[in-house]
């Protein structure tokens, strides 16, 4: 059995074809998915999938991005959502300075406002990192340090930092996810990241329908195609890649506590 543990199959691009593409995964070992959500809309949209798909599970949360203002509305709301029974996580929470489209204070507020829910809730936490490295590591730092230490706090989404970064993420407790650019002819960075961590710290995702891997590249990314993420890194660590699959399928239970669920 294979996780793709980030993949936002709400997004029109899926329009056409859900079903399919969630049956096309599952013929292809994928048979679990983790849906973060980017806003309240597509919160309830991925629960709702989740209702409806045995092997999905929903996240909710407001994405750095989307972010106009986080209100204490938006926290009552996704407070009682975040009690489905298919919900694992809060996310995709974070920061971005890339786009840079929402104010960075503004970001942070909701960072935080998020992570304290997270802990509220005693749900791990998706985050989303885009060139705003030293801020995020920061604040999650206080964040776990405050908590109590939280066995397993979170993943840092589609990992793209140093090895430093790395470092600093991993000694907090954090796992990694990896997506499709360690199939990129240039990533030798994130190659040399994914080769590094330890093995029980490591996830693959898609990001789907975005981050499609190098043999689809340009095309729609899909959670079948995570396989394709996992073999990569398999050559890289000199491992066989269905050790791979156990080892971050085993990952992706522990960090989502999906196992009771799942009779593994
Ligand atoms: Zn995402």
């Amino acid at each position: 059995m294979i996780v793709d543990t980030h993949c936002h199959l709400y997004f029109d691009r899926f329009d056409a074809d859900r079903d399919a593409v969630i049956a096309r995964a599952a013929e292809n070992d994928v048979q679990v998915m983790v849906i973060p959500a980017v806003n309240v809309e597509t919160s309830k949209a991925a629960i709702s999938l989740a209702e409806t798909h045995t092997g999905v599970y929903a996240c909710v949360g407001v994405h750095p991005n989307y972010v106009i203002q986080f209100t204490n509305e938006m926290r009552a709301e996704f407070h009682s959502l975040s009690a489905h029974s298919k919900v694992v996580a809060i996310g995709e929470i974070g920061l971005d300075y890339y786009w840079d489209t929402v104010p960075r204070d503004q970001q942070k507020l909701a960072f935080e406002a998020q992570l304290s829910l997270a802990s509220d809730v005693d749900l791990p936490v998706i985050i989303h990192c885009r060139e705003a490295f030293p801020d995020t590591i920061e604040i999650l730092v206080d964040w776990v340090k405050n908590s109590n230490y939280p066995e397993n706090p979170g993943v840092l989404h589609s990992f793209a930092g140093s090895l430093e970064d790395a470092k600093r993420l991993l000694d907090i407790g954090f796992f990694l996810g990896i997506t499709g650019p360690v199939t990129f002819p240039k990533a030798d960075g994130l190659r040399t990241v994914a080769r590094t961590i330890p093995l029980d710290r490591l996830l693959i995702e898609t990001d789907a329908p975005f981050l499609t891997p190098q043999q689809r590249r340009g095309k729609r990314n899909e959670p079948a195609y995570v396989k394709w993420v996992g073999e990569r890194i398999a050559i890289e660590r000199a491992i066989e890649a269905e050790d791979l699959f156990a080892a971050t399928t085993r990952n992706a239970h522990q960090l989502f506590r999906l196992s009771s669920s799942l009779n593994l």
